[in-house]
């Protein structure tokens, strides 16, 4: 057995599993070693039958038997049932909209079973998730009569600690166990070369790769399972560490538009605005202006509070390029690319570009899915005027348009540009440096780069899972704004914050309700979250609570093209309250807005929090935020306590990446990483020692010819981020 075989080539597989593998993307011996467990389950954290109690989560350990699928006659839904029996007795189990489970779950075979006990006085326990057991799994003290005492004490010195692997239908953790034991048996795991050099595991103490896999995957204690996990999270943020180097570098030998006198550009700008920058947007602007004077792609993120004034250091930025001419060239300018994430917010940056620049003799236009715009217009030069796309693209590649606003139309192939010198992100969390070489026009030089966001995290994360940019942050609000007023509401006091946002209303102001759901809350799913829903809660408040004020709906699942529609009629004040998810929280500009509810605050980031909050921090009317919360745990009252008390961004977030992970602070999805390396995010030595380790390593050898094994392993993550 080689670790590239395929593992139908060992293993007899039957077609749910060859599909369930597939979806986990394990085709050979080595991704089969390299699937992780979840986590571990431990002998001994279980209850029985006899003493189930209503309202409870139990682990049980029993069989199953007489499951079927049936048709509930009240609600015409379709539900399994069926009896799960230990040697203390026998409780009723019910699904429900899940028929396939009759014939799925294992009956008559030892499983373990995890669920809420429901039913007052005759207790039953719904939507229980089932687990199939490995023969020889030693159950819980209590349980060992189920085998004879013989038998349990002959499966010795068996671990005690048994891999879960994650959740997927058509294979079990059973299956994996098994199947990695032979894998062991035959000793592939020793064969593997090792990404991460000798000198860097005895300096963090970390095991080598053959060891690893057998903690990880068999520990005989809790901390050889732990010292596993450690490698392997240690070395997927080293991987993804010098990636992003390696990107770094790349950058910086591509070459790029010098934007000469570009500091005389910017000091020219800055005097036509109203305001003096605040100090930060100065730093930033000093940042951005060293870069474009070098003859490579400036590669930058600009983090910055909601409201910091990010639009103002892109304009800065913006100008010195659109006053710069092409090369060898006496005409025309350069180009900028500014892409938003809504259309909304691409009509409201051309808005305030055209505001910026036109005193200036160039064109200025706007792109998206529902239309093109140019500044000025020849009939009406005051004016935008609309134009066709045709036209539009005909200009943009011509460079007669020296800046483009727009929403991801700006990136489709179809759009090309003559000199595209600069191109601004807004609120774009990742965008890679392929797309931003897409961006460049053929064989041309590659453009300038500054990604927006504010999102606020913390400089160590941001250092590696955005170490290919260079960091600007602002950490200041231009002065005069009202500070916000925080406020934890409980059950009691629901009336009097309505109240509160009445009399806003009342004086002409626009209010936001946040809720944590779509839709209403599905009555068949017992521990279903209780939480509002933004629909139900339109419904409610418009019946009940501000009948006489305009209410508008927002979330996720409406067309970009209805969600720009509503925040339209809402900048407009055609709608008075919003009743929205987390939508919202991405840059709108509505100044009028002045308070907010937020529904179900706990389940909520608190960076996410601060995000929300900030939109109905625009101007100088005082503004209020109101946090309703569905749990008086304390645990969610403390987190919420901070929101009060701190306005301060980043320190919330690095508050939010101690207690819940970098998930909220990253998004889920968009970084191919596994869940253990998303945990280990959390972990500021870990992540320092790796970035050092990964900047130390390719310097020596950036190309990582020296390290095959460590070069397969960058190859890997980059595949999987492409997969995601
Ligand atoms: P964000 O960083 O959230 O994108 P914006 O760029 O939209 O923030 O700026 C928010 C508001 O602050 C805008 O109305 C802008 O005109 C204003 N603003 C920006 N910089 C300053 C400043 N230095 N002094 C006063 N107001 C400013
Ligand atoms: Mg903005």
């Amino acid at each position: 057995m080689q670790p590239g075989d395929l593992l139908s080539q060992h293993f007899r597989l039957i077609q749910t599993q060859v599909s369930a593998l597939k979806r986990l993307h394990i085709a050979t011996v080595e991704d089969l070693l390299r699937h992780f467990p979840a986590r571990y389950e431990r002998a001994g954290e279980s209850s029985d039958v006899s003493r189930l109690v209503y309202g409870t989560k139990v682990t049980l350990y029993g069989t199953l038997s007489k499951l079927e699928a049936k048709r509930l006659w009240k609600s015409r839904r379709t539900a399994t049932e069926g009896y799960f029996e230990d040697q203390s007795g026998k409780v009723k189990v019910l699904w429900f909209n899940q028929p396939y489970i009759a014939k799925m779950a294992p009956q008559g075979q030892l499983v373990k079973l995890t669920g809420t006990v429901a039913g007052k006085n005759k207790p039953y326990i719904t939507n229980p998730e089932i687990e199939a057991l490995p023969a020889g799994f030693i159950l819980p003290a209590k349980e060992d009569a189920l085998f004879d005492s013989a038998s349990t004490s002959n499966l010795e010195p068996r671990t005690s600690l048994f891999p879960i692997y994650p959740e997927t239908r058509g294979i079990t953790s059973r299956w994996f166990y098994h199947a990695l034991e032979r894998v062991f048996q035959h000793g592939v795991h020793t064969s593997l070369a090792d990404p991460i050099q000798e000198d860097i595991r005895l300096r963090y103490h970390l095991p080598d790769l053959a060891t690893a896999l057998v903690w990880l995957h068999k520990p005989e204690k809790e901390t050889h399972a732990e010292a596993a996990r450690k490698r392997f999270a240690f070395e997927e943020i080293y991987a993804i560490n010098i990636t992003r180097l390696r990107e770094k570098a790349e950058n910086d030998t591509m070459p790029s538009f010098r934007i000469d006198g570009a500091e005389t550009h910017v000091a020219r700008f800055l005097d036509t605005i109203p305001f003096p920058p605040t100090a930060a947007q100065k730093r930033a602007v000093r940042d951005i202006i060293t870069d474009l004077e070098k003859g490579h792609p400036m590669a930058r993120l600009l983090e910055g509070d909601v409201g910091s004034g990010k639009t103002l250091v892109a304009a800065a930025a913006s100008y010195a390029v659109v006053n710069s001419k092409p090369r060898e060239q006496n005409f025309g300018t350069l180009q900028v690319a500014y892409m938003a994430p809504t259309e909304i917010l691409a009509s409201q940056h051309f808005q305030s570009f055209i505001e910026y620049f036109k005193h200036l003799p160039i064109n200025i236009a706007l792109i998206t899915g529902s239309g093109c715009k140019k500044f000025p217009s020849k009939s009406s030069p005051g004016n935008a005027t609309d134009i066709s796309r045709t036209q539009l693209l005909k200009w943009v590649k011509g460079g007669e348009i020296a800046m483009l606003v727009g929403t991801h139309a700006l990136i489709q192939k179809k759009v090309e540009f003559k000199h595209l010198a600069l191109a601004i992100v807004d609120e774009q969390h990742r965008f890679g440096t392929k797309q931003r070489r897409e961006l460049a026009h053929k064989g041309d030089a590659a453009p300038h780069f500054l990604s927006m966001t504010a999102t606020p995290i913390p400089r160590t994360l941001a250092l590696t899972m955005y170490g290919d940019l260079d960091l600007s942050i602002l950490d200041e609000l231009p002065p005069g704004r009202a500070k916000i007023s925080t406020k934890i509401i409980s059950r009691g006091e629901r009336g009097s914050a309505y109240e509160a946002v009445r009399r806003e209303l009342q004086k002409g102001r626009q209010a936001f309700v946040i809720c944590p759901r779509i839709d209403e809350p599905d009555p068949a799913k017992i521990n279903a979250l209780q939480a509002k829903s933004a629909k139900a809660e339109a419904k409610r408040l418009a019946k009940d609570v501000f009948p006489e004020f305009r209410i508008g709906l927002l979330h996720g699942s409406v067309t970009p093209r209805e969600k720009d529609n509503v925040m339209r009629q809402f900048a407009a004040h055609e709608i008075d309250i919003l009743v929205a998810t987390s939508v919202v929280e991405v840059g709108i500009n509505v100044p009028n807005a002045t308070v907010m509810m937020i529904e179900g605050a706990e389940r909520f980031g608190l960076a996410q929090l601060h995000q929300l909050r900030g939109r109905v921090q625009r101007s100088s009317h005082p503004p209020h935020c109101f946090l309703l919360s569905e749990t008086k745990g304390q645990v969610a009252m403390k987190r919420l306590k901070a929101l009060e008390k701190s306005d301060n961004g980043f320190a919330l977030a690095e508050a939010d990446l101690a207690a819940r992970g970098a998930g909220d602070l990253l998004g889920r999805r968009q970084w191919g990483m596994s869940d253990l390396g998303m945990e280990a995010l959390q972990n500021m030595r870990l992540i320092k020692a790796a970035r050092d380790e990964a900047s130390y390593y390719i310097k020596n050898d950036p190309t990582l010819e020296k390290n095959p094994a460590l070069s397969a392993r960058v190859a890997a993550l980059q595949l999987t981020a492409h997969r995601e």
